[in-house]
């Protein structure tokens, strides 16, 4: 096919994003370094308070990472070797490495074939007298159905552990009709910095979020070296720092954030409409109750044509992913540790048909018009 592109399609640019807030971004850094308070200092503070802000009033404790941030949420929960945690087969493995690492047992539990993420009734069924947490995980930006998963856990007094690394920006709905940032639902949320994360730092990064004082404060002691005050230690910790050169890039780009939600549901709404009438492939299903995030805009190719499809894609020069090919159950570090308590055909099923479309706050329709063409040209050069 022609090509007539301004520029290479990426799955994320990241250096288009930058280049647009160039100036604030070059004037931040520098002026951190200008202060040469290297770790923490008032751009930490000062990102905690931002980020407060726009999750509606949570505390923030940031950290070095996401995944760091799901290990300090169990460790400041309490959660003890052989207590067993349900988690998605169908996730980034971070979700569950934690567990192994605490001696946690993984439960792992199915997915929704249409939103790729958990259901409450898939999570009441695993539930046994040794569950101790649940961790939902906000897969590719769309919220779990959080406020039947908040009942569950007060009626089996169960820990709730929200995966929003890939959810900020995102926000889910009660049946009251007030809307809840993704990540603050739960007794702790915990987030991502990544680089291509919706809200992305220049390097790693991460925070946990919580509604509760004493467990904002025990999550803070643990991310330091469980110190209550300098050289006491209260508890076992960790030291997991959100850098004060990220913190500052972060509080530049926070004040971004809307705008680029706002890119990623239009993309998003760009691709339905571009894509919707494609009967071999089922754009993404939206939950009623939710504001999607769009960290990937995934969709389902039909009759096992999704590795074909991705190779056409890479012969058009459009890179495409798959998030993600293996069920973690299936992984060999999860062998000996992984309970799955309950048949994972959606999750298979998925692992073979899911494919993540190039989708970021910088991609322009035609773009968007020149993917539609070539997965369009993919159906009907088998036809002929
Ligand atoms: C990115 C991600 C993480 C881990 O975040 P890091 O900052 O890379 O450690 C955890 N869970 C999910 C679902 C993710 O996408």
């Amino acid at each position: 096919m022609e090509r007539d592109l301004d520029t290479n399609i990426q799955m994320v640019d990241l250096n288009g994003q930058y280049l647009n807030i160039k100036e604030s971004i070059d004037d931040a850094v520098l002026d951190a370094i200008g202060k040469s308070q290297f770790i923490g200092g008032d751009d930490v503070a000062r990102f905690s308070e931002n980020f407060s802000n726009y999750l509606g009033g949570s505390f923030v404790i940031p950290c070095a990472n996401g995944t760091d941030a799901l290990q300090i949420a169990m460790m400041a929960l309490d959660f003890r070797p052989g207590d067993e945690v349900i988690v998605p087969a169908f996730t980034y493995v971070a979700t569950a490495e934690v567990l192994g690492l605490l001696g946690l047992v993984p439960v792992m539990i199915d997915v929704d074939l249409d939103t790729f993420i958990a259901t409450p009734e898939l999570i009441r069924n695993a539930i046994s007298p040794k569950t101790k947490g649940i961790v939902p995980v906000h897969l590719f930006g769309q919220s779990v159905d959080m406020e039947p998963i908040m009942e569950l856990s007060r009626d089996y007094g169960i820990h709730v552990i929200e995966d929003a690394a890939q959810s900020i920006g995102g926000f889910y709905q009660f049946t009251d009709k007030k809307w809840k940032a993704s990540g603050t639902i739960g007794h702790i949320g915990c987030t991502s910095f990544f680089p291509s994360k919706n809200l992305g730092c220049y390097g790693d990064g991460g925070a946990l979020i919580t509604n509760d004082t004493e467990l904002a404060k025990k999550i803070k002691m643990i991310a330091n070296h469980g110190q209550s005050e300098k050289y006491v230690h209260k508890f076992i910790g960790v030291n997991s720092r959100l850098d004060t050169i990220q913190a500052a890039i972060l509080n530049v780009k926070l004040d971004q954030l809307s705008n680029y939600q706002n890119a990623r549901i239009s993309a998003a709404n760009n691709y339905d409409h571009l894509l919707g009438e494609i009967s071999e492939i089922q754009i993404p299903i939206r939950s009623q109750n939710v504001k999607h995030a769009f960290h990937q805009y995934t969709i389902k190719v039909n009759g096992g044509k999704r590795d074909e499809l991705k190779q056409w894609l890479h012969e058009c020069g459009i890179p495409s992913m798959i998030y993600y090919p293996i069920p973690l159950y299936n992984q060999e570090a999860f062998k000996s540790i992984a309970v799955v308590s309950q048949s994972l055909t959606n999750t298979e099923i998925l692992t073979k048909s899911v494919l993540s479309l190039p989708m970021h706050t910088e991609l322009k329709i035609g773009q968007q018009q020149y993917i539609a063409d070539c997965i369009k040209s993919n159906f009907l050069k088998n036809i002929n």
